[in-house]
Parts: structure tokens; C-alpha cells; sequence
């Protein structure tokens, strides 16, 4: 994609990264550390009615909450804190424990937005490192509401270099203001349009089932491969994400039964227009399928009325994503500021970490996993390397099409009724590659959450939106990153947290298109084979 400066946009990118950073740096003040103080703290425990999970709760000694978490279970708890241990036993459902602790805290930063003053400082309580924040709508509010905190603000909270990063956080929050605006209008025009496009076919119609079984396999594969891939390197733990904070409450743990009713539940909107409204994503993408087979089914007149005015919303849709993903390089530069001023080179260590655990398991997907699809089900290989290249260079399916067209039918010779048929809607179905990067995406979000229980039912929710997720995501950059918004939304964490995220997309949406080309032509030779000798 070029802009109007005829600067490639991942170039506009790369250089709003570089002078963020630069910036950042220059206004951070570095760490301010605290003297070590010893407390009285009073510590309660309570327990969930399931009797698992369990709470930790602090307080001070005039009674504030101090902090607050949540563990699976007891053990959990008590591996964290052994001081609890004795609390264990008892069989009250809450129990509490008065310790003198030392306490080292550190600040974190001083955010001093648009609508809040708050304080972030990480507490190191029994040797344990915790996140805590205060928050007030005002300065003076902090200062009547935590006076041991007002002399601080006063001190560091102030000054320009603050309010060049106050600003820097606002210009980001407000490109990422833009980024939800577009979602769910370009989610119901482009699965509309993608589905009504198929037309009525018999011919169509056999192939769609096998085409969309090879989608569903390849995509889960892949996020089951990202996930695995979180939990073993585990970038999101201690990452500390600035957009994101704030304690947030997770799904608790539930049957798998019940994950699946409250799924289900969420995907049938008893009433659609209100669904639209609240950004309920998963009816939105339930009403919208049926809309593009219903216009199908209709036909006629009114089929084609209703088609051209979505396609005309589509390509409306379409342009207005572009026009805000070309503003990227603006909120890259602000996010990557805002970054560096709160927290200096420790985010590069953090998000090197998460690019790490994206990449890894692209290239076990990519190299593994879709091979042993083709040597076992189409039992042959692909040359795909010019589509390959142009969908790294260009991140978008939907601009690689016509190499990949060409590459499967000349190099791989896949014929032009399997091609036209799996490639066009792969482009925007099928993307193994976002699958994955939304799964690890979020997870790491997750982790790096305080106070988010990264359990069993909020990794198959994730598994189950980052999939619905990659198929409403359009071809084109950065689509992965729009339509984020329904896997966080779906487990319960703040759209902000995306924040930082977004300083290096676009690297990692370069790899993840060419897994996304390298499925689809990959599911081209399956659907060969399967079809074969049925013309
Ligand atoms: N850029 C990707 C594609 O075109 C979509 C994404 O952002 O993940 O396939």
C-alpha cells in the first residue's frame, strides 16, 4: 500500500516506530524507586461458591483495598504467598490474617489522562512482585484520596515531558477510537457480500462443504498451534502492557458444557439491531452469514437489491479502513511514545518476546503442519514462492490473488474450477496465519493483564472468536488487528490493551499473510485431489 507521500506505508511505519521510541526515551525520567517500609497488612481470602477458585484481597491499616487477585485454587494461592499457608486449613468461607510485611514499591508511571490522574507502581509484598494502581478524577483527588501519593505526583507527575506522553497516550487511543469505529460495519458488509457472492450452484455446492472442512481444520490447527505456542513461552507473564491495566475480570472456570451454551447463546441474537449496538460480534457475524445466504436463497430482485447495496457498502467500508489504516504510522508513533516515556527499553524486551511466539508458531504451521496436509492428503508439493513474496511484501490476501491464481494453475497445476472457487473466497475466509496471530495475540494480552486468569474456558473462547475472527477479516493489512476487538471482547479485556501491540503489526502481519496465501493454495492441491476425475 503507498500513501500520498509515495513512502510505503510499512516504511512510514518503521519510521514512526524508530521516532517514538527516540521521543519516549528523551521524556522518560527513569525509575523512581521507593524507600522500603514495613506494613501491617491484613490479608483475606475468599472463596468462589464453586470452592475452587479463591481471591486474595489486601488491605491497609485504615481498611483501603490495597490489591486485589484472583487464583484457580487454594494451592495456587499458597505457592504465591506462603505466609497464607496456615489460612488453608480453615473451613470458614473467608478467612484473614494480619501480617507486618515488608514492602518495596517501585513507581511505574504516573498517567495523567484526559479524565484521570492515576499512579501505578508495582509492589514487591513477601518477596512477590504485584501490580497496583490508584486512580481519581482529579489531581486533588488523588491528593485527598491517597495522600501518600500526592507529594509524588506532585514531584513527578507534573512537567512537560508528562504531558508530551499525556498527549502522545490520547493521539493513540484516539487512532484506536477509529480502528472499533470501522469494525462492525466492515465485518457485516464484507461477510454479506463474500457470501452472497458465492451465487447458487449445485456444482458449487459439494466443493463448499469440502473447501469449507479444509478452512475449519487448517485454522484450528493453527490456533491450536499459537496457543500451545503462548503457553510455552509465555511472553504476556510480568509483561507490563501501558493501555492495558487495571484489573479485569475474566470468565471464571466452567464445564465445558456450559462454554458451549453460553457460545451458543451469544451467537443467536434474539434481537439483531440491539446486537449492532452493544458490539455483540459473535451474533453480528451469526445474522450476517444468514443475511448473505438468505439473499442467495431469495434471489431474484430483491437478492440483487440487497447484494449491490451491501457490495456498495462494502467497497464504501473498504476505502474508510484504508483511509484509517493509513493513519497507522500516527498512532504507532504516539503508542510507541507513550510506551517508551512510561516504561524505557523494557517494552522492546516485552514485545520481542511476544514477535517471538507469533513467528515460531507461523513457521511450525507454514512448514510442518500444511505439509504434512499435502504429502498425506494431495500427496504432492506446491511451488508457490512469487505469491508467497508479494503476500509478504503487500499484507493482503485480496492484492496477492491474481500470483496466486497464476501460481497454482501454471506452477502447480491445480485446474481453474478448483482455483477460482477456493482461492477467491479463501482470500477472505481462510487465514490459518490471522487464526493464529489473534490467538497468541490475545493471549498475551492476557497474561500480561493483572488479576486475568488465563484458564481452560477463556483459551477455547479465544480459540473459538480468534477462528469467527479470521474469517471476517478482510484481505488487506492490518485486517487481523481490526478485528481483534471480538476475541477481547469476547474474554472480557479492555480494547485498549491492544495498544502497543500495533507498534509492530505490520512485520507480523507480513508473515502471517503468506501462511494465510500459503493455506489457501495448499487447500487448492487438496481440493484437486478430492475432486479429481468429477468433471
Ligand atoms: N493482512 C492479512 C491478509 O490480507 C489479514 C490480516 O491482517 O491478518 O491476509
Amino acid at each position: 500500500m503507498k500513501s500520498n507521500s509515495g513512502i510505503p506505508l510499512q516504511y512510514q511505519m518503521f519510521m514512526a516506530l524508530v521516532l517514538g521510541a527516540v521521543v519516549g526515551l528523551l521524556v522518560n525520567p527513569g525509575d523512581i524507586s521507593l524507600e522500603d517500609t514495613e506494613r501491617e497488612l491484613t490479608f483475606s481470602i475468599e472463596k468462589a461458591p464453586d470452592g475452587k477458585r479463591v481471591t486474595l484481597i489486601v488491605k491497609d491499616p485504615t481498611g483501603r483495598e490495597d490489591f486485589r487477585k484472583s487464583y484457580a485454587s487454594m494451592s495456587a494461592l499458597t505457592t504465591h504467598y506462603p505466609l497464607l499457608a496456615p489460612l488453608s486449613h480453615t473451613t470458614q468461607k473467608q478467612r484473614s490474617i494480619t501480617q507486618r510485611v515488608r514492602i518495596t514499591d517501585r513507581l511505574v508511571r504516573i498517567i495523567e489522562d484526559v479524565q484521570e490522574v492515576s499512579i501505578q507502581y508495582s509492589r514487591k509484598l513477601d518477596g512477590r512482585v504485584v501490580m497496583t494502581m490508584h486512580k481519581a478524577p482529579t489531581a486533588d483527588g488523588l491528593a485527598k484520596e491517597f495522600p501518600e501519593w500526592a507529594s509524588f505526583y506532585r514531584e513527578h507527575g507534573s512537567g512537560w515531558k508528562r504531558r508530551i506522553a499525556v498527549i502522545a497516550s490520547f493521539m493513540g487511543k484516539t487512532f484506536l477510537r477509529l480502528l472499533n469505529m470501522v469494525t462492525i460495519p466492515l465485518i457485516v458488509t464484507s461477510l454479506v457480500t463474500g457470501i452472497a457472492g458465492l451465487g447458487k450452484s449445485s456444482r458449487l455446492g459439494a466443493m463448499f462443504g469440502k473447501t469449507l472442512i479444509y478452512y475449519v481444520t487448517t485454522s484450528l490447527l493453527a490456533i491450536i498451534t499459537g496457543i500451545l505456542m503462548v503457553n510455552v513461552v509465555r511472553p504476556g507473564v510480568g509483561a507490563d502492557l501501558p493501555g492495558g491495566g487495571g484489573v479485569v475480570s475474566g470468565p471464571g472456570e466452567e464445564s465445558i458444557g456450559g462454554i458451549f451454551v453460553e457460545l451458543i447463546n451469544k451467537m443467536v441474537p434474539t434481537n439483531p439491531i440491539q446486537s449492532l449496538a452493544g458490539a455483540e460480534f459473535l451474533s453480528i457475524i451469526t445474522f450476517s452469514i444468514l443475511i448473505g445466504l438468505f439473499i442467495i436463497q431469495t434471489g431474484g430482485k430483491s437478492g440483487e437489491t440487497l447484494r449491490n447495496l451491501f457490495q456498495s457498502g462494502f467497497d464504501v467500508m473498504m476505502r474508510m479502513t484504508m483511509f484509517v489504516i493509513h493513519l497507522a504510522p500516527i498512532g504507532v508513533f504516539a503508542f510507541i511514545l507513550f510506551a517508551t516515556a512510561t516504561q524505557g527499553l523494557s517494552v522492546f524486551k516485552t514485545l520481542a518476546w511476544y514477535m517471538l511466539t507469533v513467528f515460531l508458531g507461523l513457521v511450525v504451521h507454514a512448514t510442518l503442519t500444511l505439509p504434512l496436509i499435502l504429502r498425506l492428503v494431495a500427496k504432492r508439493s506446491q511451488a508457490m514462492s512469487p505469491a508467497l513474496m508479494t503476500a509478504f511484501s503487500t499484507a493482503s490476501s485480496n492484492g496477492t490473488l491474481p500470483l496466486t491464481l497464476n501460481c497454482v494453475e501454471q506452477n502447480a497445476g491445480v485446474s481453474n474450477r478448483v482455483s477460482s472457487f477456493v482461492l477467491p473466497l479463501g482470500a477472505t475466509v481462510n487465514m490459518d496465519g490471522t487464526a493464529l496471530y489473534e490467538a497468541v495475540a490475545v493471549l498475551f494480552i492476557a497474561q500480561a493483564t493483572p488479576g486475568f486468569a488465563v484458564g481452560l474456558q477463556s483459551q477455547i473462547l479465544v480459540a473459538i472468536t480468534a477462528l469467527l475472527a479470521s474469517v471476517g477479516a478482510a484481505g488487506i493489512p492490518h485486517a487481523g488487528l481490526v478485528m481483534m476487538a471480538i476475541v477481547l471482547n469476547a474474554v472480557g479485556l479492555p480494547l485498549e490493551a491492544q495498544g502497543i501491540i500495533i507498534a509492530v503489526d505490520r512485520v507480523l502481519d507480513m508473515c502471517r499473510t503468506s501462511v494465510n496465501v500459503w493455506s489457501d493454495s495448499c487447500g487448492c492441491a487438496v481440493l484437486e485431489r478430492l475432486e479429481r476425475g468429477k468433471d
